[in-house]
């Protein structure tokens, strides 16, 4: 392992005096919006023992830091959910050290997972969720660089409680009410959380207010006067769930079971990004090639919303697209060479139940869509 000699990265690590007396730094091996994350041992050891050190950005706001500390300390560990080893602080910089995990990169091996190994990818990921969701917290960011994967020792590591937050079940109607005070606060400062630039004509229990202004290029007296929606959004492009996209107040854990059907998504189609999604409502268009424009508005409607669309969209075969998309990426619609062809055809076969699997975990109602431990139990994953 070679040492890093970046100038910025050294500045960042000697932010804490005490994280060099303890360790030999390494390279960094991940970077994101509020952290960078290096490769460590300890000085005193034999240097077996690997660590990844994440240095929090000094802006990170502390309730944030403790929210994520927390998260470790009490969930991670155990059912591939990434445990603390210890946190230190100096001035506005905090590390946590958490144990270090070699990992593949999603690009690289999407396209051709088998099928007994992408059970046990998702066995694993969603081992990790229910654990999660069992201490009543959303991860809310489950995407593949939040899921590490180690292929050749066969590891799995659900990282990254940075935007985790907490719901409570409410004993009475027995609804999911996020306990977000943070989204009423905030609102949408932070990049991840833009305005949503379209019109959604809501509406009251179902029944339609009266509204003068839907689809034209004006805003009447009425919308005016409505109260700004407010609803958490983080999370990533692409990954974010039919209520989030749609600004639907009380979000549950149902949010991380859409994310990780979008992965299964992109394994059964071998295709990352699935979806791009620049914007909400591209991610809803996009969704809604998929789906059709009927069940989007059924989707809507559940949530007291209203969508409308120029034209009515069909949807597609899940079936189909998958296996078109599996065999563009691999390059076979042109190739002549049949060994190959066949050979890949053997290995990548998804059964149906991969299908009804992967629909399960993308049902558009996040009241009806499957739980961790109900996809736990689906055929796909017991076969
Ligand atoms: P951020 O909040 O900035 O996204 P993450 O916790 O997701 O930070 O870490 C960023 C990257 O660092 C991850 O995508 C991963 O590549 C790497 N990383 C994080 N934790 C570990 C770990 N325990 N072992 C190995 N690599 C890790
Ligand atoms: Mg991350």
């Amino acid at each position: 392992i070679k040492k890093d000699n970046d100038e910025n990265n050294v500045t960042v690590q000697n932010t804490v005096p005490l994280i060099k007396d303890l360790f030999h730094i390494y390279e960094k091996v991940g970077e994101g919006t509020f952290s960078s994350v290096f490769l460590a041992t300890l000085k005193l050891s034999d240097g077996s023992k690997k660590f990844a050190l994440k240095y929090l950005v000094p802006t990170r706001h502390p309730e944030k830091i403790e929210r994520e500390l927390r998260c470790m300390q009490q969930i991670g560990g155990k059912d591939y959910v990434v445990g603390l080893e210890l946190c230190l602080r100096s001035f506005e910089t905090v590390v946590f050290v958490m144990p270090y995990m070699r990992h593949d990169k999603f690009a690289e091996y999407v396209q051709d997972m088998t099928v007994q190994e992408t059970k046990d990818y998702m066995i694993a990921l969603l081992s990790a969720l229910r654990r999660v969701h069992r201490f009543n917290i959303i991860h809310r960011d489950v995407k593949p660089s939040n899921f590490l994967y180690d292929r050749h020792n066969k590891r799995y590591l659900l990282v990254d409680f940075g935007l985790a937050q907490e719901y409570v079940v409410e004993k009475k109607s027995n609804n999911l009410k996020l306990l977000n005070s943070e989204a009423q606060v905030t609102k949408r400062k932070r990049s991840d959380e833009n305005s949503l630039n379209v019109s959604f004509n809501t509406t009251k229990k179902g029944t339609e207010e009266k509204c003068y202004c839907f689809g034209k290029a004006k805003v009447c007296s009425l919308c005016i006067s409505r109260s700004e929606q407010i609803a958490p959004r983080a999370g990533t492009p692409g990954f974010r769930a039919p209520e989030v996209l749609l600004k639907h107040p009380s979000q549950t854990p149902a949010v991380d079971i859409w994310a990780s059907g979008v992965m299964m998504l992109c394994i059964l189609s071998g295709t990352q990004p699935f979806f791009h999604s620049p914007d909400d409502c591209t991610a809803l268009a996009e969704i809604t090639t998929i789906f059709g424009s009927n069940k989007m508005q059924q989707c809507a409607r559940k949530l007291g919303k209203k969508i409308i669309f120029s034209e009515d969209i069909p949807g597609v075969d899940i079936v189909s697209l998958c296996q078109k998309l599996q065999k563009r990426n691999k390059g076979l619609l042109d190739s002549n060479d049949r060994n190959t062809c066949e050979k890949v055809s053997l290995d990548a076969q998804f059964p149906k139940e991969a299908y009804h699997f992967v629909l399960g975990l993308l049902d558009l109602d996040y009241k009806t869509r499957l739980t961790a431990d109900q996809a736990l139990n689906h055929p796909f994953l017991k076969l």
